[in-house]
């Protein structure tokens, strides 16, 4: 199939392009970006006008639960979700069952995305083995069989010195350590963050410094190996502060944050809303202001959604027993959107935290408009109204605290490697 996008407002920051111009997509690749292109004999014609085009989002950090949890989600409709949320590609992380500590399940991954699914998806292996923190897994066959990082997501690495030799071995063959900063012992029967709100509450709090100083871990281990550390869903204005000041004096560190991070706080989770609950937890509004700061002056690379469905059985309970985690693929770009409104970042910034930084920390080859480069292609309506309903969603799990909630913006037409794989609600 071959693609004619014409008249959209066109931003690549890989090229510094932002302007009205068509895209020609030939092959599976980007042929052409300019004014006024014409069509090839069999081309299909998407008009842009009034919407966005953009390199294809890349969302780093997602939970497919395929293998072994499709009850919650698997790679076909985890996929589904991922093209309805504008996104073209998604790492996928390494807590299935089994766990992706082998060549067997990441080979199982990439084919079934490659046979069933509707995006592409890169996984995440594990750190060690079977997740369980005792023994580094194999990062050398992991890395060979497709993994674009390693990960054991869900749980920190506790053990100090096996830390160090995952991010000396990992920096070793050129593949990135992403870490889950927590300090366990800090979290002991937590369920919410420790704050007013928990108080109020009655629940168990976690606190903060439980992110920071697993944070500062992970930077004084990379910075002392002189290995890159990417931190996942950062959520404190301490760990904000931490990564800032090493990035100012030189640390490889790189992190991401998640929409719910920069707008929600703890207040979400009143009324005992298990679907407010996830890992980190929601913060308070200096923390979600410290989130915003950090994506404006450049601390925060990415936005990745830390998507984690869970069946209405595992949330439909008492908030002490529900799983952490919420649903956010769908619901991201309109959330990202925001902080164009708001003047925080231009639409080149979200752009990069969406496609061009992770495509570049990771390696994945993605992130560009440029010709020749694979046609991964977002067309985004910034005017599109619609409602977050459980039946509007493509994930199998409903577990958004946004469910009700009247959203701005929206993919309107989703293109994997040329191929039209969403086009629109
Ligand atoms: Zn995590």
């Amino acid at each position: 199939m071959n693609l004619l996008i014409k008249g959209g407002r066109v931003i690549d920051p890989s090229q510094g392009i932002d302007d009205t111009l068509d895209v020609v997509v030939e092959n599976g690749l980007v042929k052409e970006i300019g004014k006024g292109l014409a069509t090839s004999a069999g081309a299909e014609t998407i008009d842009a006008t009034g919407k966005y085009v953009v390199p294809g989002l890349i969302d780093m950090h997602v939970h497919l639960r395929d293998p072994g949890l499709e009850y919650k989600e698997d790679i076909i409709s985890g996929t589904r979700a991922a093209v309805a949320g504008g996104f073209t590609s998604v790492c996928c992380m390494p807590n299935t069952k089994p766990a992706i500590d082998n060549k067997a399940i990441a080979s199982y991954i990439i084919n079934k995305a490659t046979t069933d699914g509707f995006c592409n998806v890169f996984p995440v292996g594990t750190i060690t083995q079977g997740m369980a923190g005792d023994r580094l897994a194999e990062m050398g066959e992991l890395k060979e069989s497709g993994c674009v990082a390693v990960s054991d997501d869900g749980k920190p690495v506790k053990n100090s010195e096996l830390m160090r030799r995952a991010l000396q071995y990992a920096a070793g063959i050129g593949i990135m350590v992403i870490s889950h900063a927590e300090e366990l012992e800090l979290v002991g029967e937590g369920v919410m963050n420790e704050g007013f709100t928990s108080t109020e509450l009655g629940l168990k709090g976690i606190p903060r410094v439980a992110e920071d100083i697993a944070t500062a871990r992970e930077i004084m281990l990379a910075e002392y190996v002189g290995a890159p550390i990417h931190i996942a869903h950062v959520s404190t204005k301490g760990s904000v502060r931490i990564i800032r000041e090493a990035k100012a004096r030189g640390v490889r560190v790189t992190c991401e944050t998640a929409p719910h991070y920069f707008t929600l706080t703890d207040d979400a989770v009143r009324g005992y809303n298990t679907n407010a609950k996830m890992n980190p937890s929601l913060r308070e509004a200096d923390d979600v202001a410290a989130i915003k700061q950090g994506l404006k002056d450049g601390t925060i690379d990415c936005i990745a959604t830390d998507h984690a469905p869970h069946h209405i059985d595992e949330k439909d309970v008492e908030f002490n027993e529900a799983m952490n985690g919420i649903v956010g693929l769908e619901t991201s770009l309109p959330l990202s959107l925001k902080l164009v409104d708001e003047g925080l970042l231009t639409l080149a910034q979200l752009v990069e935290k969406m496609s061009c930084n992770p495509s570049e920390l990771l390696g994945l080859g993605r992130g560009s408009l440029k010709a020749g480069s694979v046609a991964d292609i977002t067309v985004i309506d910034p005017a599109k109204q619609w409602t977050v309903t459980e039946s509007v969603l493509a994930s199998k799990s409903k577990n958004s605290p946004w469910l009700g909630a009247t959203m701005t913006g929206a993919a309107a037409c989703t293109v994997v490697g040329g191929k039209i794989v969403f086009s629109g609600r």
